[in-house]
């Protein structure tokens, strides 16, 4: 039985690759500099992985910037305007990766970059591939794998057995966008292309390619599976092995579509959704590998090595040599290495593994397997399942207020227009009311100040007044700029899970659990373990404070239950639609608090709220259902009198409006702009039954938007919503801008929502 992974995180354990990534993007490291240090990343992670046990390690799973990028490269599909002549004098590979995904690079001209995407269900986001017939045509275009071959030779130093990673052609295409042209129509060149790379891949005697095709997990409709058939029935393998890799979801809709395929063997992820692997085993050819991905390689809990070993067992007695293992999915969703938290107490510190651990724990596994000994792994699973029974865990005052929940809880008692006319009396706001979406410039001082209070050079009550300060002066800045709905400018948060994550109980946090989101971006999620409730009121001094300074009303800002979940590791001995209503009740006591504080305004923003949709989309509703009943229940507490806001931004949410609305907000604000409000194209066959905020400038470019524009992009939404029930808004929260362009665009803002007030007063 071998172990092995499929992919190990490039990052590094203290996330070594972005800052050598960033340095380089200032002119502060050599390309020889940069190149050579990728590489001892890359060595690294091999060492950790061989020194961890692993049999057969990965190669090509690393990457500079993206992994589907290095797939468009190595196929030779970069797009033109990247390649093109004004950039050919600085003919350099390096440099045309990082145009593509940042629309810039040390040298060559700027250009758009590509688009980026969430990577399936994860917060990993790929570059997305641009394709055209003329592209994938063009014969001058050729395939390039002399890198990944250079560090299939690199990978020798730590192991003989080395598999090479691919994406396969469906999931590859699938992930693209084709402008004008049906996708299936570019399979046959693309095919070309590949055949090319299985062909230099076998004349450099790469025994073994574990091409990736997570794009399985969907239901795929019947166009997409003849063309899976199609595939893999055309290409011709040579002398190299295919292992056809799924994660994410289970495939067993899919077996009889691949059964008869020339596979050499499948990974199938056990972790994601229930499989039955026996099954799939009956029904596949007895000559492949069957590797089981047992070790959840999205989550960061030890796992209970003795559970898996008794499944595991009665399999490698049937399937001896043809039983591989491995991680569920690719590493690159896990930190890399528990041991480089010094900080965290030892107990919580036993119920983890990361990466480098989960490599380890299949070495063990292993060896339980071979010796049909599981002393050792009976001492695992103990620190394991330790965890679930720890009474740190539990708090059974929030689980009976779970349990005790009833429908009444789930909704606002009054229908949206009985609220809406209670509000317009108690806000008594002009037609075309403009606000922004909650957080303010964030200033270097704003940080400092921040820092300092972390690191205890400043005490509480100087902490207090600094940040009050701020608050004034956003305050002070609203009002000369004329905004009707006012906000505090968040300055007291760092990020908007982790401020909340920080306040409640049940949450931890780490020093150094980053993970990849894209480029050199990383996050440190927050990590949930135990039944969630809060301590204290989290936001109510600074609102209040806020409001004390003016006369307008200041929209308190409070984050929605799914977008936390989303954005942390979750607990694995509770289901996800439990934490959320957990959270959903620690939020909703925030409401009852603003409340009581006097707020008729808050916003519970949610713009996670479309990534945590399943692989498939058949199971799409019943997650809609309990993330919108999360959020409902955060907000029913609100009476008629106070006005509910939401914000939504990052995706396109045409596909599912139907749960937005089931939201139920009295104002929705949304991100539109950059699309031209193409969203609002959705709102003509479904309505939007409440208030509407369409985004109508873009906050993610510096540029000023003038007051006709803002005006034009009014006119549109007024198409669809009409003008009594229209906000005027900017696309998201303005924490990345600076000071200057805020105010310019904001006065603009105001003074197109006025010249339409005039024109239709
Ligand atoms: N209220 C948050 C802000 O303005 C919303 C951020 C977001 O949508 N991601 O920053
Ligand atoms: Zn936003």
């Amino acid at each position: 039985m071998q172990i092995h992974n499929l992919g190990f995180p490039r990052i590094g354990a203290k996330r070594e690759l972005k800052f050598s990534l960033e340095k380089y993007w200032r002119g502060e490291l050599s390309q020889a500099e940069f190149l050579a240090q990728s590489r001892e990343r890359r060595d690294s992670n091999w060492q950790i992985q061989q020194t961890a046990g692993i049999d057969i390690l990965p190669v090509g799973d690393f990457a500079h910037y993206d992994h589907v990028l290095n797939t468009t490269v190595i196929l030779g599909l970069v797009p033109e305007r990247f390649t093109a002549q004004q950039h050919s004098e600085h003919n350099n590979a390096l440099d045309l990766e990082f145009r593509v995904a940042r629309g810039q690079a040390p040298t060559g001209c700027q250009c758009a970059a590509s688009d980026m995407t969430k990577w399936f269900n994860t917060n990993y986001h790929y570059i997305v591939p641009e394709l055209s017939s003329a592209l994938v045509e063009n014969v001058k275009a050729e395939v390039k794998l002399a890198p990944l071959l250079v560090q299939f030779n690199d990978a020798q130093k730590f192991s003989d057995h080395r598999k090479v990673v691919l994406i396969g052609p469906i999931t590859y295409l699938h992930l693209s966008v084709v402008e004008n042209e049906d996708k299936l129509a570019l399979l046959p060149a693309l095919l070309k292309r590949y055949q090319q790379v299985l062909n230099q891949l076998s004349a450099a005697g790469v025994q073994w390619v574990q091409i990736d095709e997570p794009v399985l997990g969907l239901e795929l409709n019947k166009e997409w599976r003849q063309a899976f058939a199609q595939v893999y029935e055309t290409l011709t393998k040579g002398s190299l092995k295919l292992l056809l890799t799924t994660y994410f979801a289970a495939i067993d809709h899919h077996v009889d579509l691949i059964k008869d395929l020339p596979f050499d063997g499948i990974h199938i992820d056990t972790i994601a959704e229930p499989t039955n692997v026996n099954n799939i085993i009956e029904r596949l050819p007895k000559h492949w590998i069957i590797s089981l991905g047992v070790i959840d390689g999205r989550n960061i809990w030890k796992a209970d090595l003795v559970c898996i070993y008794q499944k595991l067992q009665p399999l490698y007695r049937q399937l001896g040599q043809r039983l591989w293992l491995a991680p569920s999915c690719s590493l690159l969703h896990s930190p890399v290495d528990l041991e480089s938290e010094q900080k965290l107490d030892q107990e919580f510190k036993s119920w983890l593994a990361f990466a480098t651990q989960k490599c380890q724990e299949l070495s063990l596994l292993k060896q339980a397997l071979l010796t049909e000994n599981s002393d050792e792994i009976t001492l695992y699973s103990n620190a394991a399942l330790a965890r679930c029974v720890s009474t740190r865990i539990n708090n059974p005052e929030v689980q009976q207020r779970v349990n005790g929940l009833t429908a009444p809880d789930y909704h606002r008692k009054e229908t949206f227009e009985q609220r809406k006319q209670v509000q317009q009396q108690v806000l008594n706001l002009p037609l075309l009311p403009t606000t922004t979406i909650g957080s303010f410039p964030q200033t270097g001082d704003i940080r400092e100040v921040r820092a300092k209070w972390r690191r205890q050079e400043i005490n509480e009550h100087e902490y207090q007044n600094l940040i009050k300060a701020e608050i004034k002066g956003v305050i002070e800045r609203q009002e000369a700029i004329g905004l009707d709905v006012l906000v505090h400018g968040e300055a007291e948060r760092n990020d908007m899970v982790e401020y909340f994550g920080e306040l409640l109980e049940g949450v931890a946090f780490t020093q150094f659990a980053w993970v990849q989101s894209y480029g050199s971006r990383c996050v440190k999620p927050p990590i949930i373990f135990g039944d969630i409730s809060r301590k204290k009121p989290m936001t109510v001094e600074w609102i209040k404070y806020a409001q004390s300074l003016t006369d307008k009303p200041v929209k308190a800002m409070l984050t929605g239950p799914v977008t936390i979940l989303a954005w942390s590791f979750v607990r694995d001995d509770l289901a996800r639609e439990q934490v959320a209503k957990q959270i959903a009740l620690a939020i909703s006591d925030e409401v009852g608090d603003l409340i009581a504080g006097g707020t008729k305004i808050i916003q519970i923003d949610e713009p996670a709220i479309r990534e945590g949709l399943p692989v498939k989309q058949s199971q799409w509703q019943y997650y809609l259902d309990w993330a919108t009943s999360s959020f409902c229940l955060s907000a029913a507490k609100a009476s008629a009198n106070i006005q509910i806001h939401t914000h939504m931004c990052y995706s396109e949410f045409n596909d599912i409006l139907p749960a937005i609305i089931a939201l139920d907000a009295d104002v929705l604000t949304v991100e539109t702009a950059r699309s031209n409000m193409a969203l609002l194209d959705a709102f003509e066959q479904q309505p939007y039954p409440n208030d509407l905020g369409p985004g109508v400038y873009d906050i993610h470019s510096p540029n000023v938007p003038s007051v006709n524009w803002m005006v034009s992009l009014l006119e549109k939404a007024q198409h669809y919503i009409p003008l009594e029930r229209l906000w005027v808004n900017p696309d998201c929260g303005l924490k990345t801008r600076g000071w200057h362009e805020t105010k310019l665009a904001l006065e603009n803002m105001v003074l197109a929502a006025k010249q339409l007030r005039n024109k239709f007063n």
